[in-house]
């Protein structure tokens, strides 16, 4: 089974995935950027038994907004590393905290909020996938 190994930005904290992700792509929604200081957050989605905290877990943050995230960051340099969603049952690692997976981008999600349009051909969500109880409409580019 494929492993690819991440770490904070300062590297106490290190995380390992295997397997397959279950998606990818990227998130426009405000809190997304914001969190991020970024336009977009390129996220991959994997089930919580195949994301493992090798080292450094008592320095892993998390801060809740909202009942669909739990924001994770490393406490020591404030580096993100992952955000658990409860009720999608999922974990998205961020693209950036795996710089070994291969980054195959599947759709857009929460596009209505875009300030950064990507015509790149894939299909644009005007907010979640109908599975994760969005509408699934989509918009154009
Ligand atoms: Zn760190
Ligand atoms: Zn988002």
């Amino acid at each position: 089974m494929a492993t690819h190994k991440g770490e904070c930005f300062c590297g106490t904290v290190q995380v390992e995935v295997s397997g397959e992700p279950e998606g990818m792509g990227y998130c426009h929604c405000q809190s997304c950027r914001s969190w991020s200081g970024g336009p977009v957050n390129a996220f991959t989605l994997w089930k919580p038994a195949a994301v493992r905290i090798t080292a450094g877990a008592e320095q892993v943050g998390m801060f809740q907004k909202t009942q669909v995230s739990q924001r994770q960051y490393c406490k020591k340099c404030g580096g993100h590393l992952m955000t658990t969603h409860p009720p999608f049952g999922l974990i998205d690692v961020f693209a950036a905290t795996l710089p070994t997976l291969a980054f195959n981008p599947g759709l857009h999600v929460n596009y209505a909020e875009t300030v950064l349009p990507m015509r790149d051909g894939l299909p644009k969500l005007r907010d979640f996938p109908t599975e994760l109880g969005g509408s699934g409409e989509r918009m154009r580019e």
